[in-house]
């Protein structure tokens, strides 16, 4: 009878929920109990006990009716929610009541009634006692108690009147009895079970409910709904207020009539893209969340978001779409801030490195697809580390904006700009039909890059290197077409700035060789390959030698003897220079030590050598390990160096100085640099390139040069060397002039360590 472990609310609609199942059969149960007395009042009419007879039937008649009646009086009520466990017990009891009056039927008129009377009660015993096990099922105190005062009624009127069909007819009972016990308890509990599930059903809609209205009354959401036709048939309140509208006006309209859609100018690609592909979702009838539509309200542009998911009846036939809406414009311009941030270059505002390889994705698609050819251009614009690093990155940024744009007005209609990466641009062109169309692009450009640049300091030329890859089939991806567009860069670069060079599969080659290279380089630094000769610097007047300058070579096993153009570049680009230079500076200090004291080496200094740490420590490191006098050692540098702004090489010959070794101007007269950097640092030597000699003989501006180059130099007390002189009419010029030391391959080409010494004393003798 106890509803146990439930919670007294649920108890109690539990119990409501059995006495209503109950209710329900009254009327039926009463009408057979009536029907049945009727029955059994003919059956005994002729009886000696019918005096007897009537009166029960119209005892039970009228608690029938009695219970009819009460039922009817409260039919239009509805039933009550809950229910104490009063309820039950009344229920119970009035069914035990009933019961008892049944049983009297078996009690005392069984064995005065013949064979057919007794079938009949027999018969109305079990059909009762059966019956209303089920009907009473849900309350199975009820059913038990009824059908057991029942079979207790037919026990007692066997027990009157024994015999063998009688005690089949207890036995039989007994078996209904445990029938009933049995099943009715475990009706109930299903009963029971399910009953509890709706009243959790119905608590949870109902709570569901409230916060909808809630939500819809409160909340900046708003909640929709359209029918199979697409067609709304309910919108929150919230929705209806931000449209300035009423919810009769919305009603009935399809959605699409509903969103106060831009119209198509105002449209950005992606958002078009997105309301079709959400109305193509809807047509599908499929689910969708956080679908963005654009739209404009109240004059604004906002983007809105919609999630719903599609309704379908019982038989799986579409109902319609029930969703919600927010506003989400802030949170959505955020996060395509956050996008656009991720795919384009913030200075120049053009894509980045990422979607270029996006761009060129999409065209190798469309090659495939539909074999249309296009072209990679990788440029480089010259000299922009030059502008950057002297004139400040303000400047160089400005150099890179204008960069953009004329790039952009030199490809707009032929393909898409991106910033590459620092001074690097690539363009992915749109559908080419030959190479002649790309090489007309990159002449568009130069023709573009020929005015000057009008920069915060002042005007600049800037010329661009195009490297080109031409895309005539789909084989290769992104990444090995960047790598070939930057191996036909590299090639443009090395013919000189301003070209522009065809990707070809021989620079694949190369690159590959250079690969290789590198890698024999590591070996010769390692296990020994490398070779320093020396070539002599001479006294103009005397002849004698007065230094050595030490000229890399390098012994490849299989490509024969190198000279430093063959590799010092390659091992400045690849990082190797530090270990290089270092190596240089130790061999060539240890071999000095051979010499008489009065004569100097000079070792080259790359500039890249000044970029890696380590440079004055290798020097003094080289000086204390020999116990070389720092006085014999010079240093070459060029004047490329001098471009530096970062401080580093300036503190760095500053420190050098203070070891007391001595900094000479190499190829003096080639570089970018102006005569104001002799002002700055203090060399001991210039080093007049070659290019001034040839000619001297013959060319009186060569002299001037010279002569000027001499006069400034004592000035600033500095000595001056003249290389490359191969000519006695050279030499003498030269002596004529007054210059300090000469070095060329009239005195001697560069020899070998072991040579040197002969080559001393053989200067030595023809002084004398
Ligand atoms: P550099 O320092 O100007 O060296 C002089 C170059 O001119 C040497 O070429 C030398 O062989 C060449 N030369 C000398 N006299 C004459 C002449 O009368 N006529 C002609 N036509 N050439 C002459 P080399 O050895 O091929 O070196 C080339 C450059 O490589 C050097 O120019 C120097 O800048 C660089 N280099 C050489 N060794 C090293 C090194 O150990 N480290 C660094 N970083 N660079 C080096
Ligand atoms: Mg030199
Ligand atoms: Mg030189």
């Amino acid at each position: 009878m106890g509803v146990g472990g439930l919670s007294p609310q649920i108890a109690g609609q539990v119990r409501a929920a059995q006495i209503e199942a109950v209710r329900r059969y009254t009327p039926w149960m009463m009408a057979t109990n009536i029907v049945i007395v009727a029955i059994i009042a003919t059956t005994f009419r002729s009886s000696d006990v019918f005096a007897h007879v009537a009166v029960w039937s119209t005892f039970i008649i009228l608690a029938a009716a009695y219970t009819l009646a009460v039922w009817w009086s409260r039919k239009h009520i509805a039933p009550p929610r809950s229910a104490s466990l009063r309820g039950i017990r009344r229920t119970v009891l009035h069914t035990a009541i009933l019961g008892f009056a049944w049983a009297l039927l078996p009690a005392l008129f069984f064995r005065y009634a013949d064979d057919q009377q007794r079938l009949v009660i027999a018969c109305v015993v079990a059909g009762m006692s059966c019956g209303s096990g089920f009907a009473l099922a849900t309350i199975p105190a009820a059913a038990i108690l009824f059908s057991g005062i029942l079979t207790a009624g037919g026990t007692l009127a066997v027990l009157t009147s024994p015999d063998v069909s009688t005690l089949v007819m207890l036995i039989l009972n007994g078996i209904y009895f445990a029938v009933i016990i049995a099943s009715s308890r475990s009706l109930s509990g299903l009963l029971r079970g399910r009953i509890e599930a709706q009243i959790r059903a119905d608590d949870q809609r109902d709570y569901i409910g409230l916060l909808l209205n809630d939500f819809e009354e409160h909340g900046s959401d708003w909640l929709w709904m359209v029918d199979r036709h697409y067609r709304v048939i309910h919108v929150s309140t919230r929705l209806t207020e931000v449209l300035h509208t009423t919810e009769n006006d919305l009603i009935g309209k399809r959605l699409t009539e509903c969103l106060p859609l831009r119209d198509g100018g105002r449209y950005s690609n992606e958002d078009a893209q997105a309301l079709r592909g959400l109305l193509r979702r809807m047509r599908k009838r499929r689910a969708f969340r956080d679908a963005e539509v654009a739209v404009r309200v109240g004059g604004q542009n906002r983007i809105w978001s919609l999630t719903a998911r599609p309704v379908f009846d019982a038989r799986g036939e579409f109902e319609g779409y029930r969703g919600v809406g927010r506003d989400v414009t802030i949170a959505s311009e955020a996060r395509r801030k956050i996008e656009y941030m991720a795919r384009y270059d913030s200075l120049t505002g053009l894509p980045n490195r990422i979607t270029l390889n996006d761009d060129i994705g999409r065209a190798l698609h469309r090659l495939r697809e539909r074999g249309s050819h296009f072209a990679l251009l990788l440029l480089d614009l010259d000299h922009f580390k030059i502008i950057n690093d002297t004139q400040g990155h303000p400047v160089g940024d400005a150099l890179l904006k204008q960069a953009a744009e004329r790039l952009q007005a030199a490809a707009r209609g032929f393909g898409v700009v991106a910033r590459f990466a620092g001074d690097e641009f690539a363009i992915v062109t749109n559908g080419l039909q030959n190479k002649r169309q790309a090489e007309d692009l990159a002449e568009r450009i130069a023709r573009h890059f020929q005015s000057p640049f009008a920069l915060p300091g002042g005007m600049a030329s800037v010329g661009v290197s195009i490297g080109i890859v031409y895309v005539a089939s789909g084989k290769r991806d992104a990444d090995t077409l960047i790598r070939h567009a930057d191996l036909a860069l590299y090639q443009a670069k090395d013919g000189g700035r301003g070209r522009h060079y065809f990707f070809e599969p021989g620079l694949d080659v190369a690159a590959k060789r250079r690969h290789q290279l590198e890698h024999d380089l590591r070996r010769a630094l390692e296990h020994g390959g490398l070779e320093l000769f020396y070539q002599p610097l001479t006294s103009a007047a005397t002849g004698e030698v007065v230094a050595f300058e030490a000229l890399m070579r390098w012994n490849h096993p299989t490509l024969g003897l190198l000279g430093p153009h063959e590799f010092i570049r390659l091992a400045e680009e690849t990082g190797l220079i530090g270990r290089l230079g270092g190596w240089a500076i130790g061999q060539a200090c240890r071999q000095a030590l051979h010499w008489p004291p009065h004569i100097r080496i000079a070792v080259n200094l790359s500039p890249a050598q000044f970029q890696t740490p380590g440079l004055f420590d290798t020097v003094r490191r080289a000086l204390e390990e020999t116990g070389l006098d720092p006085r014999r050692l010079e240093l070459e540098v060029t004047e490329s160096l001098l471009l530096d702004t970062t401080g580093v090489v300036q503190a760095t010959l500053q420190a050098l100085d203070a070891l007391r070794v001595r900094i000479v101007l190499d190829d003096f007269g080639t570089g970018y640099s102006s005569l104001g950097y002799l002002r700055q640092y203090r060399f001991h030597k210039l080093k007049v390139d070659r290019s001034f000699v040839e000619h001297i003989e013959t060319e009186p501006g060569s002299v001037a040069i010279v002569k000027a180059v001499l006069g400034l130099a004592r000035e600033l007390g500095m000595t001056v060397a003249v290389e490359g002189v191969e000519t006695q009419g050279q030499l003498a010029v030269l002596r004529g002039i007054g210059c300090d030391e000469i070095q060329g391959y009239l005195v001697s080409r560069p020899v070998t360590a072991g040579q040197t010494a002969a080559l001393i004393h053989q200067q030595q003798v023809a002084s004398a």
